[in-house]
């Protein structure tokens, strides 16, 4: 039975430190971190990741605030509100929330975004120093399975990593992670030949392809560490039940082989809501002139 890496626990932990280190700095800081989601549309799974959001940015301290356009918002009209939030003193991190409405520029959206309010960190400039191994605000999901492991004490040096998906938002960065780390890392993604060879030689997995269920139990090897960042709806199978949610990893049958797994839900999700809140205070710390840069998390892995 593997042991699991528990991400509602590690980002509980998470919250308290932040909660402690800003409740300890907002006196020299003058006002509380701010973060400010962008909202495009009516994606109803993007209108519960954003409440989730706002509610633990509650939790610990941080004031937040929603900007919602309607689906039909122009280009224009989104970069305008980005150019407002990148200049108001209150506003600490900026986070346009995807998928965004497809007549619209993710790219130039996400460029407009101040590299020091990025609190996603997708700016080309962020990416650019997570490349070169330079402090920058870290992209949320792959940061998080980083403090994961760390907290698994999964020794990642040397391991053979094989990372399913290269998107910008988690592949590509965890790939570049796991390899700060030491790790010997493999990319997959759907032009891979024989994935399930590939996945048998890992002996850490991140999956992260958006397909439920991809990796079964005969793709993998006995004692494999597993992160599955998948996540998704499953409708419930009659009346009176209720939906409920999977990963990318075929959890029950993968589960008994595996030495360490993330569960769907309560693993990364988590995990990289605790980061944005991380990000989000780092960048208070930053723009505070670095006065209350003495104390933060412990637990974090850069
Ligand atoms: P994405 O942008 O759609 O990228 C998916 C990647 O997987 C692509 O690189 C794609 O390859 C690859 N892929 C697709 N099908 C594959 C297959 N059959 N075999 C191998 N590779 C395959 O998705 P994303 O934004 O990275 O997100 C991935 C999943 O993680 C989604 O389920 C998303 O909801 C979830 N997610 C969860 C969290 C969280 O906090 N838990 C955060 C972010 C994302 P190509 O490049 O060749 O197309």
């Amino acid at each position: 039975m593997a042991k699991h890496l528990d991400g509602r626990l590690l980002a509980t932990r998470y919250e308290a430190s932040l909660r402690a280190s800003i409740a300890q700095h907002l006196a020299t800081a003058g006002y509380p971190p701010g973060l400010a989601v962008v909202r495009i549309g009516e994606d109803p799974a993007s209108g519960v990741y954003v409440r989730k959001k706002a509610q633990a940015c509650g939790r610990v301290g941080i004031r937040s605030r929603i900007t919602h356009h309607p689906a039909t918002a122009s280009q224009q009209e989104v970069l305008e509100s980005i150019r407002q939030l990148n200049a108001d003193p209150s506003c600490d991190g900026i986070l346009v929330q995807l998928p965004i409405p497809a007549h619209l520029d993710a790219r130039q959206l996400l460029l407009a975004v101040d590299p020091a309010k990025d609190v996603d960190g997708l700016h080309p400039l962020n990416l650019g120093r997570l490349m070169r191994g330079e402090p920058g605000l870290r992209s949320c999901t792959p940061a998080g399975i980083m403090a994961l492991l760390a907290q698994g004490c999964i020794a990642l040096e040397g391991i053979r990593a094989l990372v399913i998906g290269r998107s910008i938002l988690v592949g590509q960065p965890m790939g570049i992670m796991l390899q700060q780390a030491n790790a010997t890392v493999t990319m997959a993604h759907s032009r891979t030949r024989d994935l399930a060879h590939q996945c048998r030689q890992a002996e850490l997995l991140v999956v992260a392809a958006g397909k439920p269920g991809l990796v079964r139990a005969d793709w993998v090897r006995p004692g494999v560490v597993v992160v599955d960042v998948g996540i998704h709806r499953v409708p419930p199978r009659q009346q009176g039940e209720r939906a409920t949610l999977c990963g990318d990893v075929y959890f029950a049958a993968v589960e008994p082989l595996a030495s360490h797994i993330t569960p769907v839900p309560g693993g990364v999700g988590p995990m990289t809501v605790a980061m944005l809140l991380w990000n989000t205070v780092q960048a208070w710390q930053q723009r505070c002139g670095g006065v209350v840069r003495t104390v933060l998390v412990p637990l974090l892995p850069h």
